[in-house]
């Protein structure tokens, strides 16, 4: 990296109807991977797709889910959805607006009605170009420029790969000056093992609160699909110091019998099938002080 150039970091969030490409594109650019651990700077309501680290700059991709899913005219439930939506946003830096070669419709105007209250830096992205002439390009464009005054427009096909360094080229140029947010060694492409751990974590802060404070960290051994329908999942929760290794178990067991239940249910649901929770309670000392036990406590850190 030139020693001259400032360090690029931000939050971007690809906004757009259902079946227009979203979860292609991040794909193609993130991949697999996402961060391990979230700092949660700006961005507690959101929650975090994906980074991808370049060498002058990182774009963290956020789910904005209100902006996403409307695919048919709206309800008084989904306005509702959108309002805390629209707060959510403030935290991020770039909207991208993801659109197919269509005619837009009354619900691209109802979601643009809405990008209008966030003044934020927002890029048009056209995908699908793969399958439309070169010359019907600027018409699509223009159809959706007409709705809304974009800082940029970029045709793409995120299944072709497309125009894509363009697009994080120009997100790049709106982010702010800021050191990365992760490191690139706190990315990983076990998103399931990550998503049960930080389910775990989330059942002992609930069920323990004070007593046992942020010094547990969960580390998933096995996950292996029984079957079809059964999932295999081991992990142990390890307390920071012994003393709250007690709590963690509690009365004949009860407590981590508790968290287990819990957890269970919740993992159930993320993944969809059925889940066996051999949940265990260790003690690590000191974990905290050392990124390095990280990789000591099973996260595979690449
Ligand atoms: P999402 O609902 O916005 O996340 O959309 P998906 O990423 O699931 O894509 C919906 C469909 O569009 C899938 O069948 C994709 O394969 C297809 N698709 C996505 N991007 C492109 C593209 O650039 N060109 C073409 N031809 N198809 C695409
Ligand atoms: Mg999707």
């Amino acid at each position: 990296m030139n020693p001259n150039t400032q360090y690029k970091a931000g939050f971007v969030t690809l906004v757009g109807r259902p079946n227009v490409g979203k979860s292609t594109l991040l794909n193609k650019l993130v991949g697999e991977k996402i961060a391990i651990i979230s700092p949660r700077p700006q961005t507690t309501r959101n929650i975090i797709r994906g980074v991808v680290t370049f060498e002058e700059a990182q774009i963290v991709f956020v789910d904005t889910p209100g902006l996403m899913h409307i695919d048919k005219a709206p309800t008084p439930v989904d306005r509702k959805i959108l309002e805390e939506t629209i707060k959510g946003l403030e935290g991020v830096d770039v909207v991208v607006v993801i659109v197919e070669p269509k005619i837009p419709g009354p619900e691209d105007e109802f979601i643009f009605s809405h990008l209008k209250k966030i003044r934020k830096p927002t890029i048009l992205a056209l995908n699908k170009i793969d399958r439309i002439k070169k010359e019907e390009i600027d018409n699509y464009m223009g159809e959706y420029e007409k709705l809304f005054t974009f800082n940029k427009s970029i045709p793409i096909s995120a299944k072709k790969g497309t125009n894509l360094s363009i697009l994080t080229g120009e997100i790049i140029g709106y982010l702010p000056d800021h050191p990365p947010y992760y490191s690139s060694d706190l990315i990983t492409d076990q998103p399931e093992r990550i998503l049960v751990a930080e389910l775990i974590r989330e059942k002992v802060f609930q069920l323990t609160r004070q007593e046992v404070p942020y010094s547990v960290l969960v580390k998933v051994h096995e996950f292996k699909e029984r079957s079809r329908d059964l999932t295999y999942i081991s992990a142990t929760i390890y307390a920071e110091h012994s003393s709250q290794k007690g709590i963690l178990i509690g009365k004949k067991g009860s407590m981590i019998k508790k968290i287990g239940e819990l957890a269970r249910k919740e993992i159930e649901n993320r993944l969809g099938c059925r889940v066996y929770l051999d949940l265990n309670i260790g003690v690590k000392k000191g974990w905290r002080k050392n990124i390095d036990s990280l990789k000591d406590i099973g996260f595979e850190i690449r």
